[in-house]
């Protein structure tokens, strides 16, 4: 009797399953339909799954093709975790990219030429990826996530951000990306032994941050007999010219107030923000080569013992260990962001999920595909990216706390995220960020700053689009963007340059702002704002 019974729930199973088939001929759909009609037919359950043992997703191994080049390290199916992936789920993936590859954007460009898409297409830019999803490169992966990833649906769901990221405008996710949890990105940093050496407390204020600035300048904090010291500095100020005009609430960028599109050189706090700096600047508390010293600055400028200030990423706390022995007593501290000018605390910098990967629609199986990407954002393979291979990277301990192991920290040739990479570990796919991950590796002073920025969600304004380098990363419309790029080809330069005139003191804000102000409305400002305001509004729909 019992074995009649069975006889018929396979029947009556394998009906269900071919009538799901419509979508798919992929034999892992019985799973689904075995779940929801089934709950009470054991043996039915067993006999369809028997060949899917653990994480496996798939009877037979499978192999798909892989664009992606991340770092200049194009994906490579050798990497240590990504065997272990393959021999866990039966899926592996085969590099397309040229080993010696150096110039992701051109060997994109070059496939995309070619005609021949990769089953599996990641890349850094989100626009790029969208524009081939509009285009028909990549497939429209909504559906298949409702039907076979529980865990990407789950945080869609839970998480704005991720969901804000993953969709397109025009609703479709081409592309499922790595998220980022923790909040905090750049902090800001000041020598605490010169403070101490001063006799000065921290600054809480824009204007307190002038007085420490200058005592740096002026007292001698490095102690050497010589006005050498560098108050503030920055080794991003080449590219980023407009940093510190954050502490006055400023750009020479867009930036969004209570719903509205500002472009900020057009407003009150950046001709306030340009004449402090330039009072800075002509008063040495600034680096005379700010705009110019380039990537090496915060090395140089530490290592001769001269930098007191900067706003800058977790790894500015390293220089306490490495120049513990060169500069006794050297310590960095990362201080909450000051007080501005009209009272208020702001940390601009955040992070932001980057591009993940997505399918291509030459794919032949995009269900597996589908079902591995969800397989990074359940806890066994979130643990194989996030932290690499149990008992050989890392170890977790009887509260479930999971730390590196020594080949991992006390790697001589290579930092521990180097060497984690190296591995396969972290690499730039659709996944899940664990913030433990990074902690792990930090230093005490680099794990004390992010504690205490991602400790003050207030700092943070939740009413702006992600604020990347010093620009809002919006999205556009292709029509939009053209536009867009045109009119800032014709703004950005001249902005700039007027920029660094008044912060050197080749000229005056004041003298110039009313000509300034009109040759940005001459050269279209205006329809730029309006650009963004269109995209921004975009942006806050697609948060809902
Ligand atoms: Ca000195």
């Amino acid at each position: 009797m019992k074995r009649l019974i069975a006889t018929a729930m396979v029947v009556v199973m394998t009906m269900l399953l071919m009538a799901g088939c419509g979508k798919s001929t992929d034999s892992e759909t019985a799973t689904d339909s075995t779940t929801q009609a089934g709950t009470e037919t054991g043996t039915t359950t067993e006999s369809t799954e028997e060949s899917l043992e653990g994480s496996l997703l798939s009877a037979e191994p499978k192999t798909f093709s892989i664009f992606l080049n991340f770092n200049n390290m194009p994906f490579d199916s050798e990497w240590e975790v990504w065997q272990e992936i393959a021999k866990r789920t039966n899926v592996s993936l085969e590099g397309v990219v040229s080993k010696t590859n150096a110039n992701e954007e051109e060997a994109f460009n070059l496939m995309l030429s070619s005609g021949d898409l990769a089953d599996v297409i990641g890349y850094r830019n989100a626009s790029d990826l969208e524009k081939l999803g509009r285009d028909g490169g990549l497939i429209a992966l909504n559906d298949l996530i409702d039907e076979h990833a529980p865990n990407i649906k789950a945080l869609l769901e839970s998480d704005p951000k991720f969901r804000q990221w993953a969709t397109s405008l025009d609703g479709n996710i081409y592309y499922i990306p790595k998220n980022q949890t923790l909040l905090s990105a750049e902090f800001y940093w000041v020598r605490q032994d010169w403070l101490d050496a001063l006799g000065l407390e921290v600054p809480t204020t824009v204007d307190e941050l002038y007085t420490v600035l200058t005592a740096f300048r002026n007292e001698d904090p490095n102690g050497n007999g010589q006005k050498d010291e560098i108050p503030l500095f920055d080794r991003a100020g080449h590219n980023m010219p407009d940093e510190y005009l954050y502490l006055f609430d400023s750009s020479t960028e867009f930036y969004a107030r209570n719903g509205v599109m500002e472009f900020e050189p057009l407003e009150d706090n950046f001709v306030y923000g340009v004449k402090e700096l330039a009072k800075w600047y002509k008063e040495g508390l600034i680096d005379p080569e700010i705009f110019t010293r380039g990537a090496k600055t915060r090395d140089t400028l530490y290592s001769a013992n001269q930098g007191g200030f900067t706003h800058d990423w977790p790894s500015t706390g390293n220089y306490n260990r490495s120049l513990a022995e060169e500069i006794p007593g050297f310590n960095n501290v990362a201080i909450a962001p000051m007080k501005d000018q009209n009272g208020n605390i702001v940390e601009r910098t955040t992070r932001y999920p980057a591009p993940g990967w997505g399918i291509s629609s030459q794919c032949e199986d995009p269900v597996t595909l589908i079902k591995f990407f969800d397989f990074f954002f359940s806890e066994e393979g979130s643990d194989l990216i996030n932290w690499g291979i149990e008992g050989k990277t890392y170890v977790v301990d009887d509260a479930g706390n999971k730390t590196y192991t020594d080949e991992v920290l006390g790697n001589t040739e290579q930092t521990p995220l180097g060497y984690l990479r190296s591995l396969g570990v972290q690499y730039r796919i659709g996944m899940n960020q664990d913030p433990d991950y990074e902690y792990a590796f930090m230093t005490p002073e680099a794990q004390a700053a992010a504690e205490l920025y991602n400790g003050h969600p207030e700092w943070y304004r939740d009413d702006v689009p992600p604020y990347l380098g010093s620009d809002l990363n919006l999205k556009y419309t292709e029509e939009d963007e053209a536009e867009y790029k045109r009119i800032m080809s014709q703004i950005r330069p001249y902005v700039d340059e007027m920029f660094q005139k008044w912060i050197l003191g080749a000229s005056n804000i004041e003298d110039d702002y009313a000509t300034f102000v009109q040759e940005l409305k001459d050269r279209n400002i205006d329809r730029a704002i309006e650009i963004n305001q269109k995209a921004m509004d975009t942006f806050f729909k697609n948060k809902q």
